[in-house]
């Protein structure tokens, strides 16, 4: 018995050994979970690691006990920085009714096929016209709006040609193999005003990979460096957030 108390006191002592203090204190201050199924402590409400459809995340009061129950998220919890309020407005602005983008959509669609596999010039005449993206007549950010690229980011041509080996730079997983009979779209070229998006503020493309009709992953690249910043591979519910290099992000079901 007595073997047993010290060795859960050790256990409990490692754990609290491993928890950075910064992250404890700021679990004692907010601790969210999601109740549905979630498996780690977050600090931050709407943490960017879970599916929006669990957020916003419940808030919980902290205890030792659930640190037993649960693992701490590593993007908000043990992150090095906590995490800011995004400077996003918090409502979205409707930008066209619903039917008239739907009516906008359909006649561009007869010229240029299904809008998702669009192009960056595509895009950008789109928005130019209807204001917003054919699927989205709410915008929060208008800044984050694809536009046509500025004359110094790399041709979309050339970040096409290298688009599946910088996807592959993400992990082995992503095999060059893997890849390559996935159509290519440089879909879009946007340049938002602030950096609380994936996006670089002096500009990114963000480019698709298509099986037939189905997305397989998307990537963001900063247009100037050519060094990308995100991508999501649709069917593993997987981000890598980040440089290559950085480890993958599962979104919780
Ligand atoms: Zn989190």
């Amino acid at each position: 018995m007595i073997l047993v108390i010290i060795m859960i006191s050790a256990f409990t002592a490692c754990i609290a050994e491993e928890i950075p203090e910064e992250a404890l204190n700021r679990l004692k201050e907010h601790c969210y979970i999601n109740p549905d199924g979630g498996e780690r402590l977050h600090t931050d409400q709407s943490c960017r690691s879970v599916h929006e459809k669990y957020l916003p995340l419940t808030e919980v009061e902290f205890s030792d006990e659930l640190l037993k129950q649960y693992s701490l998220c590593p993007v908000c919890t043990l992150a090095d920085e906590p995490q800011e309020e995004p400077a996003a407005p918090a409502d979205p602005a409707l930008v066209i009714s619903e039917a008239e983008l739907n009516r906008i959509t359909a006649e561009w669609e007869k010229q240029y096929g299904d809008y998702r596999k669009w192009d960056y010039q595509v895009n950008a005449a789109f928005v130019s016209e209807a204001g917003t993206l054919p699927d989205t007549p709410y915008v929060f950010d208008k800044s984050v709006l694809p536009i046509m690229p500025d004359e110094d980011a790399i041709p979309a041509e050339e970040i096409a040609g290298k688009a599946i080996p910088l996807a592959a730079s993400y992990g082995s997983r992503l095999a060059e193999d893997a890849l390559k009979d996935m159509q290519v779209i440089v879909s879009q070229y946007r340049k938002p005003d602030n950096d609380v998006y994936l996006f670089s503020t002096t500009g990114s493309w963000l480019i698709s990979f298509w099986d037939n009709d189905n997305i397989v992953a998307w990537m963001y690249v900063d247009a100037h460096t050519g060094v990308p910043s995100f991508l999501n591979i649709v069917p593993d519910c997987i981000s890598f957030q980040g440089e290559p290099g950085v480890e993958g992000i599962h979104y919780e079901e």
